[in-house]
C-alpha cells in the first residue's frame, strides 16, 4: 500500500524490508561479494582455483 516495492537488483524478486534493497541476505551477500571482487561485470561464476600446485611448479628453476 505504500510505494511500489523494490526490486531485487540480483535476483528480480520483490525486495524484503529487513534486506533492502535485497530479497534476502544471500543476495545481498552475492551483490557484496561483487563489489568486493572489484569487476561489477562479473555474472557470478566463481575462477577455479586449481592451479594453485601447478603455479608452484612452474616457478621452480
Ligand atoms: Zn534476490
Amino acid at each position: 500500500m505504500t510505494s511500489k516495492p523494490a526490486k531485487c537488483p540480483v535476483c528480480g524478486k520483490p525486495a524484503q524490508a529487513e534486506f533492502r534493497p535485497f530479497c534476502s541476505k544471500r543476495c545481498a551477500d552475492v551483490d557484496l561479494g561483487r563489489w568486493f571482487s572489484g569487476d561489477y561485470r562479473i555474472p557470478g561464476a566463481p575462477a577455479p582455483i586449481e592451479n594453485d600446485e601447478k603455479a608452484e611448479r612452474n616457478d621452480e628453476r
